[in-house]
């Protein structure tokens, strides 16, 4: 596995870094033997979030005794400056410890939620303060739409960017990436696996490993996926692999779904996931987890048809910022149940 200098933090990173975010759905045993075993097999970037229920405190119990093992990277979702202060102070709490190498602030999807973060009163400037009191070491954000990121960090605010970056989700590649090496940040793809979706794996990991980018987090919950995602990252992408890669994702993403959930359907058509996932069902066949939702959804898809509020305009079209065809994919994939 590739170590890379983490922006301009002077932090070596692991390629491979652990997304605490599904922890807590497994028992604490087994969630604190999965961190300790990443921490022994070379993972050295813990990704949690302050929103992820208690995975902080998962943290905080199970590794926090080999704090100085590891890079750690948790988020506040708030945007004003008292709530924002109050939860970082909360997760210093809840991870038990007295710094946080990264902030980040998180899931910044629409102009006026980073201008309230950014403003006089914002969840910035909590940060700021609390990396000037030496409790954060610096300050990072997140977000689901590339070419947003890519002008915010432009301005020079952040050390860090967390994106999407997958077979199914290749925006990132287009203008962030490019801008934050420009910028000297620290570089995170975020969902290798696209929330469960992509297989198999192993080419799945390897996309974002073939890429610019320093840490790729991948949610893990037990030591065989650590054992999985570690050994797709064994060896370096050569430049053919890499080729077909990049080939096999502008198929695969050419459905053009930031997953910047600005869409909404009445009758409950989970949108984002169909437009990334039905690609990649027809081509690779999907995980388990995948299916899954398939099944789960089964109803719902097969009514959009029938829905009669979308037969002259789709009510979802209507709000997507990057005018796509949801409903024809959603009806699309109804074709799987015949
Ligand atoms: S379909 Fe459009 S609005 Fe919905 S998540 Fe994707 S990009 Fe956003
Ligand atoms: S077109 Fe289908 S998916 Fe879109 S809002 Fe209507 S029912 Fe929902």
């Amino acid at each position: 596995m590739r170590y890379s200098p983490f922006g301009k933090t002077g932090f070596q990173v692991s390629a491979l870094g652990f997304g605490a975010m599904n922890l807590p759905g497994v028992s604490l045993q087994q969630a604190g033997d999965t961190l300790n075993y990443a921490l022994d097999h070379g993972i050295n970037y813990i990704d949690t979030a302050a929103g992820y229920r208690n995975s902080e405190e998962i943290i905080g119990e199970t590794i926090s005794h080999r704090r100085s093992e590891y890079f750690l990277a948790t988020k506040t979702n708030k945007r004003d400056y008292a709530a924002a202060k109050e939860e970082i102070e909360r997760s210093l709490v809840r991870m038990k410890t007295d710094v946080i190498d990264l902030l980040q602030i998180h899931y910044v999807n629409y102009v006026s939620e980073y201008k309230q973060a950014m403003e006089d009163n914002g969840a910035y400037k909590a940060a700021l303060e609390m990396k000037e009191a030496g409790k954060v070491r610096f300050i990072g954000i997140t977000g689901h739409r590339p070419e947003l990121l890519a002008k915010w960090i432009s301005k020079g605010d952040f050390d860090q960017v967390l994106f999407h970056l997958n077979l199914a989700q290749p925006f990132a590649l287009n203008e962030l990436i490019p801008m934050a090496t420009q910028m000297g940040m620290g570089k995170v793809a975020m969902k290798p696996l696209s929330g469960g979706f992509i297989q198999p794996v192993e080419k799945a990991i390897r996309y974002p490993y073939s890429q610019n980018v320093d840490v790729i987090i991948s949610g893990m919950i037990s030591v065989d996926e650590v054992k999985q995602n570690l050994a797709a990252m064994e060896q370096e992408v050569e430049e053919e692999e890499r080729k077909e890669l990049e080939a096999l994702a502008l198929e695969l993403g050419s459905h053009n779904c930031r997953r910047c959930n600005y869409c909404s359907c009445p009758i409950g058509v989970t949108i984002p996931d169909i437009m990334i996932s039905s690609q990649v069902r027809q081509t690779l066949g999907l995980l388990p987890k995948g299916n899954g939702f398939y099944e789960r959804q089964k109803d719902k898809i097969l009514s959009c048809a029938d829905y009669e509020p979308c037969r002259e305009k789709p009510l979802c079209e209507e709000k997507c910022p990057y005018h796509l065809p949801m409903q024809k994919v959603v009806q699309e994939a109804a074709s799987y149940y015949r």
